[in-house]
């Protein structure tokens, strides 16, 4: 028996045998010259190849089945976008011709080329990118080999076990167990699918591929990003205790849904969720979420060349409202930059020496006024369909919030022009995220119907930690007490002046914190709809008005170690 560790994305644990897969970029690749002659058809041939993996990656999205995730469609394009791109396909054809290479020489040289290009930027999203462009090129050399992908028997249920998997290939594993990769991290691609196909997957095993043979017992543990290989009894039997605690207790929870969210002093607490496509909307209602608390649009925006338009986005909205049959839906304008990139221009734009601080969300939106406009448009839009409202990222200065304002009545005013519908009332708020925002938060609110505390960026900017730097990633610190006292003054500040404020940061999802929220007074939490029935669970049992005090002598605290002890006795006392 032995274990490795990696990164997990969730999922629980299973345990089943391994099916080693051969892909991936160690592959051997058959490098021989050409002669001076043979340039046109070597590259006919590579031509030939490119054409028949374009048409693999079609037909794998036209056979998308109907429960396919969401994500599945876009990165099969994102694949495609990868092979049409010169830099890759292009940049081969001319190494043939100039090096007299044959096609695989060609293709894998510029495709590791081009990976290692990605691989030195700092932001990780796009480090993640070069992983895509590996995939491609793997596909490519099958083609030119003859060879086909992973061959496993559809029904297979393994835990598949691979240097690399492509998200294309992923799909065809529809009946894994779970996956234990070489390679990737938590955003790559493959993670982002594992996670959608609600799959247990570990990252960034580094040597499984090498160390497991068809057939191995495994243990995976999506949560804790470990894998046993050929476990011992005694280990087999503590994971199958928790695999079987694990389902009773998403049973016991599931019992919640229809349970009103109240405290015990009877304050009606609102759930809501956070999704980023409009197809989450089934999770969200699954879990009894009373509205969407955040709808991050800019993934509408994501892994495409080009943007979409008022029309395409006013029906990603309208289908989110309807859907949600008259709850309220808050949706949050572009916040594109830091680790959020946009595929149509980060090839060629130039990277920011502070992407975290540099022109992102309301300030890139600014800055893209036309752009800017057809959103606001496409959200007015939708308000015509049922109760929106519109949130707005990064808020720090009141003249990003007066030229916001005013970019909206000039929204209204060409709207109206057309005849088109909308709601004239409907809420405008900001996302309270900038420490300096949550400081004047009194100011935002009263010239705002709402706000919403954004605690994933507060915490980042309170504490100078780049949330998706992993160096830094143990002095990320939720309760530091800065933080905590930055989220009470929001809800201060809000409450005083009688508007509504939400949590919409991970905060509001873990229920370490939640009795903390109730006792800071508040009453709007949004989350990842995994985590709502868990929350609800922490509010059934929680008096408001007991934890209002208590609370109040933790946020007065500024010792680290005395908020440890107080969020503990908080925790665990009636
Ligand atoms: C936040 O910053 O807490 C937030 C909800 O926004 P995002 O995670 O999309 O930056
Ligand atoms: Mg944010």
């Amino acid at each position: 028996m032995f274990s490795l560790n990696g990164t997990g994305i969730g999922g629980g644990i299973v345990i089943g045998r391994a099916r080693v897969l051969d892909t991936g970029s160690r592959r051997d690749v058959a490098r021989q010259r050409i002669d001076a002659h043979g340039v046109a058809a070597e590259q006919q041939r590579l031509d030939q190849a490119l054409d028949q993996v374009r048409n693999e990656l079609a037909g794998l999205a036209k056979g998308l089945p109907r429960d396919a995730p969401s994500e599945a469609q876009a990165l099969l394009e994102v694949h495609v976008m990868i092979l049409d791109d010169p830099a890759l396909s292009g940049a081969a054809r001319a190494a043939i011709a100039e090096h007299l290479w044959n096609a695989e020489w060609a293709m894998s040289a510029q495709a590791s080329h081009l990976a290692a290009q990605f691989e030195a930027l700092a932001d990780e999203y796009l480090r993640e990118r070069g992983r895509d462009v590996l995939q491609v090129s793997e596909r490519v050399m099958r083609a030119l080999s003859g060879s086909v992908g992973p061959q496993v028997r559809a029904s297979e249920p393994a835990i598949f076990i691979a240097e690399d998997i492509a998200p294309a290939d992923m799909l065809t594993l529809r009946s894994a167990l779970g996956f234990g990769i070489d390679l990737g991290g938590s955003t790559s691609h493959t993670a982002i699918l594992a996670r959608s196909m609600n799959v247990p997957a570990v990252l960034g095993l580094g040597s499984a591929r090498s160390l497991i043979h068809d057939d191995d017992w495994l243990i995976l543990d999506g949560d804790a990003g470990v894998l046993v290989v050929d476990p011992d009894e005694s280990v087999l039997a503590e994971y199958r205790e928790r695999q079987a605690a694990g389902e009773r207790e998403r049973k016991r929870l599931q019992q919640l849904v229809g349970v009103a969210a109240r405290t015990i002093d009877g304050r009606a607490i609102e759930l809501e969720v956070n999704i980023e496509r409009p197809e989450e909307v089934a999770d969200a209602l699954a879990a009894g979420a009373s509205g969407v608390g955040l709808f991050r649009t800019e993934f509408l925006f994501m892994n495409r060349s080009e943007l979409p338009g008022e029309d395409e986005q006013f029906e990603a909205y309208s289908q989110v409202v309807r859907a949600m049959g008259g709850r309220p839906v808050t949706i949050r304008t572009l916040d594109i930059g830091a680790d959020k990139t946009l595929h149509a221009t980060a090839a060629t734009a130039a990277v920011a020496p502070n992407p975290a601080l540099g022109q992102r969300a309301i300030r890139y939106s600014l800055a893209q006024p036309e752009m800017f406009l057809a959103q606001l448009r496409a959200i007015l839009r939708a308000s015509a369909h049922g109760k929106v409202r519109l949130l707005v990222p990064m808020i720090a200065h009141d003249h990003e919030l007066e030229s916001t304002l005013a970019l909206l009545a000039k929204a209204r005013e060409q709207l109206r022009a057309r005849g088109e519908r909308f709601d004239p009332a409907m809420p405008i708020g900001a996302m309270i995220e900038v420490p300096a925002a949550a400081l004047c938060a009194g100011f935002f609110a009263r010239k705002l119907d709402f706000l919403s505390i954004g605690t994933n960026d507060l915490i980042q900017y309170a504490l100078a930690i780049d949330r998706a730097d992993h160096e830094v990633a143990s002095l990320y610190e939720p309760f530091h007490p800065a933080v905590l006292r930055l989220v009470a003054m929001t809800l201060r500040a809000a409450l005083k002046a009688g508007k509504p404020v939400s949590v919409c940061g991970e905060m509001a999802g873990d229920w370490g914190a939640t009795r903390l929220l109730l006792g800071m007074g508040l009453t709007d939490f949004s989350m990842h709809p995994a985590s709502l029935l868990r929350v609800k669970r922490e509010i059934l049992r929680s008096d408001a008005a007991k934890l209002a005090p208590r609370v109040r002598r933790l946020v007065a605290t500024d010792d680290p170690a005395r908020v440890a002890v107080l969020l503990e006795r908080l925790q665990h006392d009636a």
